[in-house]
């Protein structure tokens, strides 16, 4: 008892709560549900699970596993667990509890709510405003202090970008006091979803406005997953995922074992996201390309920028900065060329190409669930849309592997569930495909990457180009898949079973989610033998993991070819400057050091805060 009165105040975490999916109310209550009850009870080895009070407990994650090694698939819960309101409980009741010592890994005992704000409310909290509970109080709070520091001189940065990195790096020295301008070579979400309407149905693809180009950068239609290896429970990924619910994702985000937001949430999540900086202060300039960067004395002052939405009015600005933030992503192939003009530094990086493959969902959803497979219901059901992750090693000669140093890595990515096939390209003579999809992921398909891991060792008739050798790569095989489709955005595509076989498929193929057209092709002769050998190779090992992933259903497009950045802009750990040219912060995927819309949003985060504590603007750590 003692302890327990120690504990008081405390909260207990419970892991690995398991309730069959049968049993329980489905993966879109996030609530106690009596089956949960029955989990815990049996964890705390309390006898009457009903007996427990439901407001004890919060669900900190849910997630589903229909793994076949598992008897049958189940939701699995991590449970939150208030110790004062269980010293309620009836003594006798309670003595159960008191007995039970928090196992390792099973039970956590924490001495503080582990309570991490959005980053919104986090900065307010610092600044001293986290009383002002209403966000349009505390923008109109802001804009006010915004407005009173416009007196003093205030540092002025430019964020190159409205990426997910972008977004963040400018929401945090906005929130400090910079004075920030935004630039997006690309168009608002509003007039950006008009342009993709056009490509889609027209075929017109604006180069500046595209599904990498605009507003909300390349993650705004797209899947939206938000699983990142960063590691989900800490506190810069919770920011991240509180403050997209400050802005309008689902609260289940945050308890959501594999949270995604689908493009329908993503566009208004954006969008508030811009009214909010505007709200700051921050001058947000859409349909702006950086051309140059202003360098003086080996430091970025400024940069030049045009207007690019009216090339026949080019229209060139130099603008004065004490700092630049780039947050460019890895399709801005002209930046990257521009960096290595001016002797920034650059480093080669691995990165991966292959091809996306894609299945019937329906043929997925009974792979990975079997009987339950009836249960999804198009996104509708209690159990989530089945999705999809291998990975292989594959060596010189085919075979798998257990080490990666043996060979290539050969695994799925970006898998969409219930989404569709897109094209990525930001130049028609070239062709780049990627996946997408709405938050209900109903759509008849099922798509992801397979793709290869490629290091300089695979271009090596290109090393005179120096760092921009591995942009180089992909854009050769781009232009051969545009020339494969034949034009016009067609799309080659190839059946599993037909890539397996080296043999152009003659009958027709089965449809495919791409809106605007495939055709059928050689996808065996595009890359060099060792990329296609890996991805024939692997094919066959995740075959034996999801048995039916070979199938005749099974339609493979070519290319998928921007996995991440094929450099890295090198810069310092600690303060994000750019190791070659001083006031320059190289930040998330384009820059190497993100992969994803999390890790991106928490690069630019931290930027911010470095960023904010080199032009002093805060003294504190975070
Ligand atoms: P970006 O998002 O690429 O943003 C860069 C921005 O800079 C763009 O808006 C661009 O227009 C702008 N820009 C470029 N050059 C200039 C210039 N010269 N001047 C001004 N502005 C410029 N990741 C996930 O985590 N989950 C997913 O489900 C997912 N699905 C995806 C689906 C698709 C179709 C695509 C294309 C990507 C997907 N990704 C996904 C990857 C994810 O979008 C990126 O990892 C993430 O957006 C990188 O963020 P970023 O801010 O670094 O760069």
């Amino acid at each position: 008892p003692n302890e327990i009165e120690n504990r008081e105040e405390g909260f207990w975490r419970l892991y690995k709560l398991s309730v069959p999916a049968h049993k329980d109310p489905g993966k879109d209550f996030v609530g106690v549900s009596l089956p949960l009850l029955e989990a815990i009870a049996k964890v705390l080895k309390f006898p009457v699970a009903s007996m427990l009070p439901q407001d004890a407990f919060t669900v900190l994650r849910k997630s589903f596993d229909a793994r076949k090694l598992l008897k049958e698939p189940v939701f699995v819960y991590t449970v939150e667990m208030d110790v004062k309101v269980l010293l309620n409980l009836e003594p006798r009741a309670w003595d159960f509890i008191s007995r039970l010592e928090p196992k390792i890994g099973l039970v956590e005992y924490l001495t503080h709510k582990q309570e991490s704000e959005g980053l919104v409310n986090i900065i307010h909290g610092l600044r001293g405003d986290a009383s002002v509970a209403d966000s349009e109080d505390r923008d109109d709070i802001f804009l006010k202090q915004v407005n009173k520091l416009h007196s003093s001189k205030r540092p002025k940065v430019a964020v190159i970008g409205s990426g997910p990195a972008g977004l963040f790096a400018s929401l945090v020295l906005a929130e400090f006091g910079a004075e920030v301008t935004l630039i997006e070579r690309g168009q608002a979400v509003e007039q950006r979803g008009r342009d993709i309407g056009a490509l889609v149905v027209r075929r017109i693809l604006q180069s500046e406005s595209n599904f990498c180009f605009g507003e909300g950068g390349a993650g705004t239609w797209s899947d939206g997953k938000l699983v990142t290896r960063i590691g989900r429970n800490n506190d810069s990924v919770q920011s991240v995922m509180k403050t997209l619910v400050h802005f309008g994702a689902s609260p289940k985000i945050l308890v959501d074992g594999k949270p995604h937001l689908g493009t329908d949430r993503l566009v208004p999540l954006v969008r508030n996201f811009r009214r909010h900086l505007q709200g700051l202060g921050v001058d947000v300039k859409f349909g702006t390309r950086l051309d140059e960067l202003i360098v003086e004395n080996g430091r970025v002052t400024g940069v030049c920028i045009s207007d690019a939405r009216f090339e026949s009015e080019f229209r060139s600005q130099r603008l004065p900065y004490d700092a630049v933030v780039l947050a460019v992503g890895h399709s801005a192939r002209d930046v990257y060329q521009m960096l290595h003009q001016n002797n920034v530094d650059l480093v080669p990086k691995d990165f991966a190409v292959g091809l996306r493959i894609e299945h019937p969902q329906a043929l997925i959803d009974s792979i990975q669930y079997s009987a339950l497979a009836s249960e999804v219901c198009n996104g509708r059901g209690r159990v989530p849309v089945a999705d999809y992750r291998v990975v292989k090693y594959v060596s010189e000669d085919g075979a798998n592997t257990s080490g990666r140093e043996l060979g290539h890595s050969c695994y799925s990515f970006c898998m969409c569930p219930g989404g569709q096939v897109v094209l990525t390209s930001t130049n028609p003579s070239e062709i780049c495909i990627n996946g997408m999809s709405f938050s209900r992921r109903a759509s008849r398909w099922a798509n992801a990457a397979l793709v290869v891991t490629i290091s300089s060792k695979d271009f090596v008739d290109l090393h005179h180009l120096g760092p921009l050798a591995g942009v180089e790569f992909q854009r050769e095989y781009e232009r051969r898949a545009a020339a494969m489709g034949g034009g016009n955005f067609v799309v080659p595509a190839q059946t599993v079973t037909d890539f397996l076989g080296n043999k152009l498929s003659v009958t027709s193929l089965p449809p495919s989610s791409y809106r605007m057209g495939v055709k059928a092709s050689k996808l065996h002769e595009l890359y060099p033998a060792r990329i296609t050998q890996a991805l024939q190779s692997s094919l066959h090992m995740f075959d034996k993991e999801l048995p039916g992933f070979i199938s005749k259903d099974g339609l493979l497009h070519g290319v998928e070819t921007r996995t991440s950045a094929p450099v890295q802009i090198t810069r310092h750990a600690d303060t994000f400057e750019s190791t070659s040219l001083q006031g320059l912060y190289p930040i998330g995927e384009g820059a190497g050091y993100a992969g994803g819309i999390v890790s991106a949003a928490v690069d630019g985060m931290y930027c911010g805060f470095a960023l904010a504590k080199t032009l002093n603007l805060f003294s504190g750590d975070v």
